[in-house]
């Protein structure tokens, strides 16, 4: 069962086609440009790379690129459209009409129309991309997974913030969470390493990448996550503030002579690591500049290590314990140091990792040392994945 998933930006377009009998990746790439005449395809089969040049005035147009090179002799792992059972697309924000994944319909195009003022950048060119598939393949099922959904089992007390309830009624302004899928699979593949129930484990799980959320895992349901109502509350991110004192906004309104709109894309563009730092989003450029002798570098790390170990020490408090810490997405996988500084606030918590073992890297390990009462552990995530998994269980 040959499963196509799609993320689609707004001048931007990922796949990547799964065989979902033994969930083996068959072929990946993304469409860089779409809205231009010189559209460019980077498209990954096995080890071999190709790079395509083509106008792709729209995500239809990109969508047809993408089919045409999966169906080619030369590139391609397919030879007939009919091969593809289903697509699967990441559509970032369900509000709170989905708590899990769906077969679309025009209802559900309607829902994901409707969250469009909460997510601005991400769900318009989503449903362009869920549209513009249904155009290249009429007839195969389309199915919605939902950054959100995994998070709709929060409770009021994790997800309502303290403003007048008719603002939650009318607006629906409340926490969502972001990175459903992600915190999903690694705490899942977790309870498999460890070999125990995921049912019975209390989880945190960290997804430190360009952007990043924490998220506690009782018994398999997310009870909080650090993003809120757009993804930019919580943590440090690459150019995210996190969280900030919201009377900061009017402040550099009036400091700065700034909109509202300017203030929110300072805070969301030019902060976080690069803010601080004044270097860089990337942690590598920022731990070069540590080791320059920077002290700017220096402090955007400290600030980094510090948010995080706060957020699990908070949901370790919320869930009464936590049998296992995980990281993951850019910087959980790939960065020892960020781990061994997190993991050194949490000695408290029974928290002891093995240096040796924390320096391996690319698959999931357990890097928890002796006498350890919480384990810690690096998981490689696979949002791609989890949306197949959930396509082929809807469609199946
Ligand atoms: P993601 O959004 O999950 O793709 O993560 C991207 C971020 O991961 C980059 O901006 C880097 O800050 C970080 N990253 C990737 N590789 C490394 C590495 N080897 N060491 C430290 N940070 C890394």
């Amino acid at each position: 069962m040959k499963i196509l998933v799609i993320n689609c930006g707004s001048s931007s377009l990922k796949y990547q086609l799964l065989n979902m009998d033994d969930e083996t990746l068959l072929a990946k790439g993304l469409c860089e440009r779409i809205g231009s005449d010189n559209g460019l395809l980077k498209h990954e089969r096995g080890v071999e790379e190709f790079t395509i040049d083509a106008p792709m005035p729209d995500h239809a147009a990109a969508i047809k690129i993408v089919l045409e090179v999966l169906l080619s002799k030369d590139r391609g792992v397919i030879s007939d459209i009919g091969e593809i059972v289903a697509v699967g697309h990441r559509v970032v924000h369900g509000g709170e009409f989905f708590s899990d994944s769906v077969l679309i319909d025009d209802k559900v195009e309607k829902a994901i129309e409707a969250c469009f003022d909460m997510a601005p950048l991400h769900n318009p060119p989503n449903l362009i991309g869920i549209r513009a598939c249904k155009q290249n393949m009429p007839g195969v099922p389309q199915v919605a997974v939902f950054d959100t959904a995994f998070h709709q089992t929060m409770p009021k007390k994790a997800y309502l913030y303290a403003l007048p309830h008719s603002l939650y009624e009318t607006h629906k302004i409340r926490k969502y969470g972001f990175h459903g899928t992600s915190h999903k699979y690694v705490s899942m593949k977790a309870a498999e390493v460890l070999g125990r129930p995921y049912s019975e484990l209390k989880i945190i799980t960290c997804h430190l990448g360009n952007g990043a959320s924490v998220c506690a895992i009782d018994r398999g349901h997310s009870v909080d996550t650090s993003m809120g109502f757009t993804p930019l509350e919580g943590l440090v991110m690459g150019t995210r503030t996190g969280d900030i004192d919201a009377a900061v906004v009017p402040y550099l309104m009036e400091k700065e002579k700034l909109s509202a709109s300017q203030v929110i894309d300072l805070f969301n563009k030019k902060s976080g690591m690069l803010g601080l730092s004044g270097i860089s989003n990337d942690f590598r450029d920022i731990l070069q500049a540590k080791q320059d002798g920077n002290t700017h570098a220096d402090d955007a790390l400290e600030i980094y290590f510090y948010r995080v170990a706060s957020y699990i020490g908070r949901y370790a408090a919320a869930m009464n314990g936590v049998d296992a810490i995980v990281f993951t997405a850019g910087l959980g996988e790939n960065s020892a140091l960020l781990r061994e500084k997190v993991c050194a606030y949490l000695g408290y918590l029974g928290v002891k990792i093995d240096p040796e073992k924390n320096a391996q890297r690319g698959k999931a390990m357990d890097f928890s040392a002796s006498g350890a009462t919480v384990r810690t552990m690096m998981i490689p995530t696979n949002e791609e994945l989890v949306i197949a998994r959930d396509t082929k269980t809807i469609v199946g």
